[in-house]
């Protein structure tokens, strides 16, 4: 397996010359393009590994499957779903359009922008910071990984340039979808995009789903229905209007972030952490997602 991912590696660096960093947040145009790396963990306790495997990177929209599961906790599904639908939106993660122009008026989904800052509104707290650590700590819960941290100059770069992020926030406040305080919402937003993570830390992530909800130390954390949900959420909607084409070549519960990481899920057996900073149009990492397509025809490991 160690040499699978070396040579898939090795292959698909050339790939991400076909991509770009994201620069719309301009603390994320630094990173270099080139990078990319991987890294796998499973049920037996193996550890695989290659390239960039270890360069920290923000979490960005992977936060928003974060979120989704501490919001349910804190409130219940029925809640949470009353202000977020579960359908994908066909538009860019950004898009503000359909706001307005749906008949449902809440966000299509949680794994959008608009979705997501409806989701880290519900999130319970005395203030943003109070709410903001409890997510930090849900996150490092979870992957059992205590060192996680914010990165407070992604975090201000997102904050000073979020100003769709923020129409949208204002605008569902407006509506009644946001009923507490939307600059709250939208720091709470803005931080849990900014943490700063490996590709180990996303895959802990996803062994974390892949185990129902379950961490290494067998303590459910999340109920077998929250992790359904989160990872057909993630079949439908976690590579944005990419999801369907995602489905088809790769096959697996799966989240992206600008700043290059997938998260994915082998139900039962793996969790797997990409890292891949150069993204296509729709704003998903290039090379990462070939390598999984890749891995997923060598291991034979889709859900479908
Ligand atoms: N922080 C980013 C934004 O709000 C997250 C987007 C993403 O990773 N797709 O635009």
């Amino acid at each position: 397996m160690q040499e699978l991912l070396k040579e898939l590696v090795e292959k698909h660096r050339k790939t991400t010359e076909l991509g770009k960093v994201a620069s719309y947040i301009p603390e994320l145009e630094k990173t270099n393009p080139r990078n990319l790396g991987i890294y796998i963990l499973d049920n037996e306790g193996n550890e695989y590994f290659a390239g960039d495997y270890d360069n920290k990177f923000t979490v960005q929209s992977i936060s928003k499957v974060v979120a989704l599961m501490l919001a349910i906790l804190d409130n219940g599904e029925e809640y949470v779903f009353s202000k977020v639908g579960m359908d994908p939106s066909g538009d860019p993660f950004n898009s503000i359009r359909k706001l307005e122009t749906s008949s449902r008026r809440k966000p299509y989904n949680p794994m959008i922008n608009a979705g997501a800052i409806v989701v880290s509104s519900m999130i319970k707290g005395d203030d943003a910071k109070d709410k903001f650590n409890r997510l930090l700590e849900f996150f490092k819960k979870i992957t059992e990984d205590p060192s996680l941290e914010l990165n407070p100059k992604v975090y201000l770069s997102e904050s000073e340039t979020g100003n769709k992020n923020r129409a949208m926030g204002y605008y569902l406040k407006s509506e009644g979808i946001i009923t507490g305080n939307v600059e709250e919402a939208l720091e709470v937003y803005f931080k849990q995009c900014s943490i700063d993570v490996t590709a180990k830390t996303i895959a802990k992530l996803g062994l974390f789903l892949a185990n129902e909800g379950q961490t290494s130390t067998g303590e459910q954390v999340v109920s077998n229905r929250v992790s359904r949900i989160v990872k057909t959420l993630m079949v439908t909607c976690g590579m944005y209007d990419n999801s369907g084409e995602f489905a088809v070549r790769v096959g697996l519960p799966s989240k992206s972030g600008v700043g290059g990481g997938i998260v994915s899920v082998v139900p039962h057996k793996m969790g797997i952490g990409i890292y891949s900073p150069a993204l296509d149009q729709k704003g998903n990492p290039i090379a990462g997602v070939c390598l999984l397509e890749d891995l997923c025809n060598e291991l034979k490991c889709r859900i479908f």
